[in-house]
């Protein structure tokens, strides 16, 4: 079989998994469409390029799970790292960019790479045979987005997603909000628990909608039609639609009794549901909005045993194309149904530039191990890196499954640290201390394995 990996996109993942497979001694061809075909937020055919914001968030790798996986890609001689501090523009304590000569590197240097051939042209089917990595962004194209549609199924593949606010579990007010599910259902108790309820009186209730009305939204960017679909509306659409919509959708009080209070019937119920199978994380059932994040944080802390709440990430309504992974992919980012394709990227149901990168970081080690026969172990679940590789491809509820930042939710607890607001400095310097251990056995594995 040929040897060459082929990778579908250049953009931040694709950039990265041709940059980590050619170091490694692979050839690779990259594929990408632009500027041949482009797509309504690109603006130039530079590799690399960032569409929308010029931030890379937090650089802080004892503190903020972002700033580990930095720390991660800068172990692993990351192309796209490098060229963010190349290119690094002051922000305190947030790694930004300079867009445009960041992209223009990270070009040039795949271009002038040994082993790296940059093809131009969009590639509109899955192969039959070879080694590929797809790696083409939230705005895969139409034509490759039906050929994956044909391979995994129509609703495994979305083209919008629909996120609604995940809470960590440790901040929420449990001497307020109670665990049941509607009417109790399910066969095990686990099952009749598995929904935390905040209730609402009227006067709760009235000034939540009051506030959701008047909160201020993002608008979808030019070219990027609004996706509204009647079971995924965003909340402040539907109070638009009338006061009492929520309380007969989302927000209903029925099946359900205050195990704090159980005479009084709330007004409205506000429902979480586990988002992981950890445990640590929550998500606001049915809460997908376009509110501006500042908004969100305001307005939902209004709901009662959410006062206190952290967000691992609040809600949103964008075009994004991401596949269902945790069907679909193993934990070598292969698709189950040809082994031979992998994904990487924002397309797996990761979110944002670093996290896109990482995961193309991850899949082109695979694949160039792959090609070279040369063993690799999985990647820690303890790392960053694997922490979002395991949500993705298993950790994650498959059924409600929608698009992830990296953060310390997704992390296996630690023993014998303070659990609570208080405990959190230690705990995520545990988290981090622990993940830049992990990593760095796993990379000299690889190198061990490199050499044998
Ligand atoms: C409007 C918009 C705004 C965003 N804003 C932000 C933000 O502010 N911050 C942030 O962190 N993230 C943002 N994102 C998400 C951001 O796009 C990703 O985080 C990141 O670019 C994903 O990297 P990627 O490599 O997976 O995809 P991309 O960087 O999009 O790269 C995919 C590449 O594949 C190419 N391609 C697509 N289909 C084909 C095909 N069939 N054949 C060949 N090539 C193909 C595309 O041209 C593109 O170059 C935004 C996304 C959108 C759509």
């Amino acid at each position: 079989m040929d040897k060459t990996l082929h990778i579908v996109g250049g953009g931040m993942a694709g950039s990265e998994a041709a940059w980590q497979a050619a170091n490694m001694g692979v050839d690779v061809v990259i594929h990408e469409m632009r500027p041949k075909v482009g797509t309504f937020a690109h603006q130039t055919g530079n590799l690399a390029e960032m569409v929308c914001s010029n931030s890379f968030r937090s650089d802080d790798d004892e503190q903020n799970a972002v700033g580990l996986l930095h720390w991660e890609m800068r172990a692993a001689n990351g192309l796209i790292m490098g060229a963010a501090d190349r290119h690094r523009l002051p922000a305190g304590g947030a790694l930004a960019v300079d867009r445009d000569p960041f992209s223009e590197h990270v070009t040039e240097v795949l271009r002038a790479h040994p082993r790296i051939r940059v093809e131009e042209g969009e590639v509109s089917a899955l192969p039959d045979d070879g080694h590929w990595i797809f790696a083409t962004g939230p705005l895969t194209s139409t034509a490759l987005g039906q050929a994956i549609q044909a391979e995994t199924g129509a609703e495994r593949l979305a083209f919008f997603d629909a996120i609604a606010p995940i809470v960590y579990a440790e901040s929420i007010d449990m001497d307020v909000v109670w665990a049941q599910s509607r009417y109790d259902k399910g066969e095990t108790e686990a099952e009749q628990k598995a929904y935390l309820n905040c209730p609402m009186t009227k006067d709760q209730y009235e000034a939540f909608i009051d506030a959701l009305l008047a909160a201020e939204k993002t608008e979808f960017h030019e070219g990027e039609t609004a996706g509204y679909f009647d079971g995924c509306l965003p909340i402040e659409v539907m109070a638009e639609r009338g006061r009492e919509t929520l309380r007969h959708g989302p927000m209903k009080p029925v099946g359900l009794t205050n195990a704090h209070k159980p005479e009084e019937k709330p007004y409205a119920v506000v429902q979480l549901r586990r988002d992981n199978a950890l445990g640590t994380l929550f998500n606001i059932v049915g809460f997908q909005t376009k509110m501006k994040y500042g908004a969100q944080t305001e307005v939902f802390r209004m709901i009662p045993g959410l006062e206190n709440a952290s967000f691992a990430r609040l809600g949103g309504i964008h075009r994004n194309t991401f596949l269902n992974s945790p069907t679909l992919l193993d934990d070598r980012m292969r698709l189950r149904s040809r082994p031979h394709v992998r994904f990487a990227g924002q397309v797996t149901g990761v979110e944002g530039y670093v996290e896109s990168a990482a995961m193309g970081l991850v899949a082109g080690r695979f694949a160039a191990a792959e090609i070279l026969g040369q063993p690799l172990a999985p990647v820690p679940q303890d790392t960053a890196m694997g922490a979002l590789i395991h949500h993705i491809t298993g950790g994650a509820e498959a059924k409600t499954f929608q698009p992830m930042n990296v953060n310390f939710g997704l992390f296996r607890p630690l023993e014998d640290v303070r659990g609570g607001r208080r405990g959190r400095k230690d705990r995520y310097k545990g988290y981090t201390d622990r993940a830049k251990e992990a990593w760095q056995g796993w990379l000299a594995g690889q190198e061990t394995a490199a050499l044998a």
